[in-house]
């Protein structure tokens, strides 16, 4: 069978599993089977596929088929123009998390200081921040070990050196250190979330998505305990759901922070808040 034989096959059969991308998802698949881009995939589209790869191919449709997320059968994805490996034990990085990254860059007009990823899980935050502030020391933590040597691996993979990751529930490893910089994109869906039940999110660790309280239990969390690991004039930035805008806002202003802030994303839904820590 040959390349475009396979493609026009394997698209169908997703389609029918209900994969809402179909053709891409082949093509991601056979092309990382083949050690090849989808470029070389339509040049070389009247070639033939040996069966050895076809068996692997075939192990990996069957899981796509069944909804497991590309990115773990790939075993990568790119978050702020890098290549990111992947692992169940963390969540996918997500297009939307760059938007916290884009509001610490504004706020890291310094050329050195110190910032900290909490929950970094693959690391995409904190080695983002990184790549873009050589300058600035980060600090990634996570409290599950088998994310970290997931954060670990990119950071050595991609060369970021000014970063270092640590286990640690939320604060609890890093005694009276302080940050110019907390940003944390924690769990914050309600458990009841019927967008858990589809997709990608299904295969995701819930200990990353889900939180009690509606969601909003970490956020609340990290609002209370991050004042003692700010620097004055420090600023912590969160992630969000796009309902829970007003509800970190308002913890924000509660805990004391000032220049209470809320951003949209790129779809234009409220993702992200952040507020100024100025000690009286
Ligand atoms: N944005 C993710 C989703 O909607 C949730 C990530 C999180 O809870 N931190 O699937």
């Amino acid at each position: 069978m040959t390349i475009e034989q396979l493609l026009i096959q394997t698209a169908a059969r997703l389609k029918v599993a209900g994969s809402t991308t179909p053709r891409l998802d082949a093509e991601v698949l056979l092309g990382h089977v083949l050690k090849r881009d989808r470029t070389w995939l339509y040049t070389w589209s009247d070639r033939c596929v040996e069966d050895a790869a076809l068996t692997r191919f075939e192990t990996l449709l069957a899981a796509r088929a069944a909804g497991e997320p590309i990115a773990y059968l790939i075993g990568e994805r790119e978050f702020w123009g890098l290549r990111l490996q992947t692992h169940a034990a963390s969540l996918i990085p997500r297009p939307d998390t760059e938007c916290l990254v884009e509001a610490a860059l504004l706020k890291a007009t310094k050329t050195s200081g110190r910032a900290l990823d909490l929950g970094t899980g693959s690391g995409a935050i904190a080695l983002a921040f990184a790549s873009e502030r050589p300058g600035w020391q980060v600090t990634g933590v996570d409290r599950i070990a088998d994310a970290l040597e997931l954060a670990q691996a990119n950071a050595a993979r991609l060369g970021i050196l000014n970063v270092e990751f640590i286990e640690s529930d939320w604060f609890a490893a890093l005694a009276d250190q302080r940050f110019e910089l907390i940003l944390a994109n924690p769990p914050y869906l309600a458990p009841d979330d019927p967008h858990l039940e589809l997709g990608d999110v299904r295969f995701e660790p819930r200990s990353a998505l889900v939180a009690a309280e509606n969601g909003l239990a970490d956020l609340r969390h990290l609002i209370i305990t991050a004042g003692a690991h700010l620097e004055p004039q420090g600023w912590l930035l969160l992630e969000h759901g796009w309902t829970q805008g007003e509800a970190v806002g308002e913890a924000l202003r509660h805990a004391g922070y000032q220049e209470v802030t809320t951003l949209a994303d790129l779809a234009g839904q409220p993702r992200v808040s952040l507020g100024q820590w100025i000690p009286d």
